[in-house]
């Protein structure tokens, strides 16, 4: 388990009020087991992210486990490539399911055998029968929220037949949608996932864990709980779409404690707010099209709000977790700024990213008093806290790259830095005044011209006698790295892509990615994949995972220093 001096203490919540007062009442003899489930039908998500911290941080601080559990009951979606991009993911934010030596991951699909007994058994005692009405008759029949839902005609079939019926829908005898399993509760009830659900249906589908050893698989909202229960969980968190599940969840537990399957207490569900962040979708159905589509290029592009995404972005799995845990855990759907997560990253990293200089728009500067052939070597600090952090040196010559905005022909008003005649500071170097520029026939700007003042050098004493306005960053044209620096940006242009009914293609950010040359101090050439830098002036920056190479990192731009989306209030 990471722990992190970035990770705020945990603050309570209304979930935490409850393990609280069960502890108090030893319902649960101090123990507190939880589960993050997810479906293996595509990646996980900054949205799961939440879920995730919210599970295994509960379980944490209760010296507790969090099981992850596959809840794969619909063959025809899942895969083995989802159930190793899900461990992959829930490893790198820093959580484990291990306890005392025993891993609690776990798979829906091993409980078949055991979820298939229990319905024999739901069918003995009267409790879910055979309907052999089409999908289309099931709809008709379910009534509406005014009205009630009509009982099927083989709602009363007797035990013996469902028995029958059941077992040779096991065997294969019938094809998709001839007949399924329901619950019979109650077709009355103004809770629609109480008028006789479905429990099985037959699908002669391979799966790819169980092969083809079945045609009928479980529903979700009968695995889910029998699942919970079977692995002993006490408290089952999820989001507040199955609020109206609850009462089937607790239906078909309370029909198999009763006849001794479980002992109470039974896992409780608790349900809270999901995550939805701006600028960003957590619809695994639309990333699935911004894959498919190739609006993106990929599920870790790292534009994405996926895990992998986010991660080849160079988030550090500090910052989400902090993220998580500013968002409170309540029971109010609400939005959350995408800013919350930049300033996450950036909190994380100010402290922990060792300084670079880059030069991303290079433009020449020739320091024409300066020696040709010779350089010097100056030096800055690993990082500006810390100096027992150490320094990082680089060469200072004739020609160096500076940042084209940092000169102007014909300054603004308030502009302190280079245009003809004005002075400023070469960070960690000289002093140079501008002497004037070099322009090609179009009339654009191709070098800088100035002198220096050879006793302007900075960390000497000389360098107190000059006053100037402007510093501005530098790389040594000899000795740089030049370097692909992809630029990116939010993914969406707008808060909530989407909504009100708008298409959210439409909302696509056409800057969200920018690929440009840029020139590097010599050092940042052993950056190792990973690796973070904050780029002075330009923002947190990670050499990507997949395509550095050794000695030849490429660098992403995470987040810039500052929020340049948020409108001042
Ligand atoms: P679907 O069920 O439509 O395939 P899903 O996003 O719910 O998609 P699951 O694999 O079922 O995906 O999710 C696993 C867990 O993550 C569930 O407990 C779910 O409640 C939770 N979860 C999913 N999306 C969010 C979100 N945006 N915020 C918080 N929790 C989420
Ligand atoms: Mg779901």
């Amino acid at each position: 388990m990471n722990t992190d001096r970035n990770d705020a203490p945990a603050v309570t919540n209304f979930i935490r009020n409850i393990i609280d007062e069960d502890n108090r009442n030893d319902k649960w003899s101090q123990r507190v087991e939880t589960r993050f489930p997810p479906e293996p039908n595509g990646y996980l998500h900054i949205g799961h992210a939440k879920s995730i911290c919210v599970n295994f941080g509960i379980a944490r601080d209760y010296g507790g486990v969090c099981h992850l559990r596959f809840d794969d009951t619909n063959p025809e979606k899942e895969s083995v490539e989802y159930v190793d991009s899900i461990i992959d993911a829930v490893k790198w934010l820093g959580f484990d399911w291990n306890k005392d030596g025993t891993e609690h991951l776990y798979f829906a699909s091993d409980y078949y055998d055991k979820l298939y007994e229990f319905a024999e058994l739901l069918i003995e005692r009267g409790q879910a029968y055979v309907d052999s009405q089409s999908a289309e008759e099931m709809r008709l029949t379910r009534g509406s929220a005014q009205e009630p839902g009509k009982n099927s005609p083989f709602r009363d079939r007797t035990p013996q037949e469902n028995l029958d019926l059941f077992r040779r829908m096991k065997a294969g005898e019938f094809k998709e949608g001839e007949h399924v399993l329901r619950a019979k509760i109650d077709m009355a009830s103004p809770n629609f996932n109480m008028r006789d659900p479905v429990v099985y249906r037959i699908r002669f589908a391979h799966h790819y864990r169980t092969g083809d050893t079945w045609c009928i698989y479980p529903m979700y909202d009968y695995t889910h709980c029998v699942s919970d229960a079977l692995e002993n969980i006490t408290h089952s968190l999820c989001t507040l779409e199955f609020e109206d599940h609850r009462p089937l969840y607790d239906w078909f537990l309370n029909q198999l404690a009763d006849d001794g399957k479980f002992t109470r207490p039974l896992p409780q569900q608790i349900e809270f707010s999901r995550l939805n962040l701006t600028y960003a979708i957590t619809s695994k159905r639309k990333l699935l099209q911004l894959v498919t589509e190739n609006h993106v290029d990929g599920w870790d592009d790292p534009r994405m709000p996926t895990i992998v995404g986010v991660r080849r972005r160079g988030f550090t799995p500090e910052s989400i977790r902090l993220m998580c845990d500013r968002v409170a855990v309540t029971k109010v759907d609400s939005w959350i700024d995408m800013s919350v997560l930049e300033g996450a990253l950036r909190d994380d990293l100010d402290e922990k990213a060792p300084r670079a200089i880059a030069v991303l728009d290079p433009l020449k500067l020739i320091i024409d008093n300066y020696p040709e052939g010779t350089s010097e070597t100056c030096s800055a600090p690993v990082h500006p806290h810390h100096p027992e952090r150490g320094t990082r040196e680089f060469p200072f010559s004739r020609e160096l790259w500076i940042e084209r905005e940092d000169f102007q022909e014909v300054p603004k008003k308030g502009y302190f830095r280079l245009f003809p005649g004005n002075k400023v500071r070469l960070k960690y170097g000289f002093v140079v005044e501008c002497t004037g520029a070099d322009k090609d026939e179009h009339g654009n700007i191709t070098a800088v011209h100035c002198t220096y003042f050879p006793d302007s050098r900075s960390g000497t004493e000389g360098a107190n006698g000059y006053k100037v306005k402007g510093t501005i960053h530098w790389v040594s044209a000899e000795g740089a790295y030049e370097a692909e620096v992809r630029i990116y940006d939010r993914l969406f242009k707008e808060p909530q892509p989407g909504a009100g009914g708008a298409e959210f293609l439409d909302a696509l950010n056409p800057d969200s990615k920018r690929i440009v040359r840029a020139y590097l101090e010599p050092g940042a050439r052993q950056a190792n994949a990973e690796d973070r830098y904050q780029f002075e002036r330009h923002g947190y920056f990670v050499a990507d995972r997949i395509d550095s190479k050794p000695g030849m990192p490429v660098f992403n731009r995470i987040v810039s220093l500052r929020d340049s989306w948020t409108k001042p209030a």
